[in-house]
C-alpha cells in the first residue's frame, strides 16, 4: 500500500512556542476512511519503523528513548504494542514504571529508571518515567513529603523542588543527546469526557471488568491539577533535541498513526547508515566466497 506522510509537527514540541493544553485538540479529522486502510497504513509504518532500527542497530552508535505519559485510560499500552509490533523483539525494550517499590525509595529518583535506559541500536520504551516525578508526585505533595526520602533540608521549598526537578530532567535529558540517546516524548492527550466513556466502558462490558481501577476514579478528581503540571512538565523540557509530541488520543486508530509516524519521523533525523565495506574487505570476500564454494 502506498504510504502517505502524516504531518505530525502541529502536535510536536520543541520550546520554539508555549503549549497551551487548553488550545490542543483530543481529536482530529481521521487519518484513515476504513478499518482495512488504518491497517495497512499502521503496517507500512511498522516496516518502515523496523528497517529504521535495524539500521540503527548495525551503526551502532545511537539510541531512542520513547516516553509514553498520559491520563489512565489514554491507551498507553494499546499504542505501544500495536506501533512496535513490527520490530525485531531483540531491537525493542519495554518498561513500566508504577509506585515505587522500597527499594526503588532508597535511591534517587533517576536511578530505575537510568539502569533501564536503551543500549546503543536499541529503542528503549518507558511506560511513563521519571515524569511522574513533576506530575502524580506533584499533585500529591505528601509523596515527596511523607515517602521520598529526600533530606529535609532539600524540601522546605517545596514549588522551588519542582523547578528544579523540571531543570534536572531537562539537564538528564540534553546529557543522554550528547551521548546518542534521542529522547522522544509523547503525551497522549485524551479528553476528560473520553476518559469517562471508557471507564464507563470498563464497567459495562464483562471482558473489560478487569481493567476497571476505583484509583483511577479517585485520580480522575484531580484532572485541572495533573493538565496544569503537564503543560507546566512539556514547556519546561520540550527542546529541539528531545521533543515532546502532544498527539490528541480520543480516536485510538488515530493515535496510533500519529505515534507511528512520529516515531518514523525522528529516527530518519538521526545520521545513521549501516557500516560501508571497503575495497580491502571486499577483496577479502572472494576468498571467503571461495573457501565456501570448495567446502
Ligand atoms: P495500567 O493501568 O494500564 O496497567 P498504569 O501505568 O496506569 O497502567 P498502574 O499500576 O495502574 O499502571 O498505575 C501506576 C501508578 O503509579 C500511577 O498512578 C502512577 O502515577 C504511579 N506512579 C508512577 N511513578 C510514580 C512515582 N515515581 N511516585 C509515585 N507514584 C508513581
Ligand atoms: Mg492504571
Amino acid at each position: 500500500m502506498k504510504k502517505e506522510k502524516i504531518s505530525v509537527l502541529p502536535y510536536r514540541f520543541d520550546g520554539s512556542n508555549r503549549l497551551e493544553i487548553k488550545s490542543i485538540p483530543t481529536r482530529v479529522a481521521p487519518l484513515y476512511h476504513s478499518k482495512k486502510e488504518y491497517r495497512g497504513m499502521l503496517k507500512a509504518h511498522q516496516e518502515s519503523i523496523h528497517e529504521l532500527q535495524s539500521m540503527m542497530y548495525a551503526h551502532d552508535q545511537y539510541s531512542l528513548l520513547l516516553i509514553f505519559q498520559a491520563m489512565d485510560a489514554a491507551g498507553k499500552d494499546g499504542t505501544i504494542r500495536h506501533v512496535m509490533s513490527g520490530v525485531n523483539p531483540h531491537g525493542v525494550t519495554i518498561h513500566a514504571f508504577k509506585r515505587p517499590s522500597s527499594t526503588e525509595l532508597d535511591h534517587d529518583y533517576m536511578w530505575r529508571t537510568t539502569t533501564k535506559l536503551p543500549m546503543r541500536g536499541k529503542i528503549g520504551i518507558f511506560n511513563r518515567s521519571y515524569y511522574e516525578e513533576v506530575l502524580v508526585v506533584r499533585v500529591h505533595e505528601k509523596i515527596l513529603t511523607d515517602y521520598q526520602k529526600v533530606p529535609d533540608e532539600f524540601i522546605q521549598d517545596i514549588p522551588a523542588v519542582w523547578d528544579q526537578r523540571l531543570e534536572d530532567i531537562r539537564n538528564f535529558e540534553k546529557f543522554l543527546h550528547r551521548n546518542g540517546t534521542r529522547v522522544v516524548k509523547f503525551f497522549l492527550n485524551l479528553s476528560k469526557e473520553e476518559q469517562k466513556n471508557r471507564f464507563l466502558s470498563r464497567l459495562n462490558t464483562p471482558s473489560k471488568n478487569w481493567k476497571f481501577e476505583e484509583g483511577d476514579l479517585r485520580e480522575r478528581q484531580y484532572w485541572d491539577d495533573y493538565q496544569g503540571c503537564y503543560e507546566e512538565a512539556i514547556n519546561a523540557t520540550a527542546t529541539d533535541n528531545s521533543p515532546w509530541y502532544v498527539i490528541p488520543a480520543d480516536d485510538k486508530k488515530n493515535m496510533r498513526l500519529m505515534v507511528a509516524q512520529a516515531i518514523e519521523d525522528e529516527l530518519s533525523a538521526l545520521h545513521i547508515s549501516y557500516p560501508s565495506v571497503d575495497e580491502e574487505r571486499k577483496a577479502e570476500f572472494d576468498k571467503f566466497r571461495e573457501m565456501l564454494h570448495n567446502e
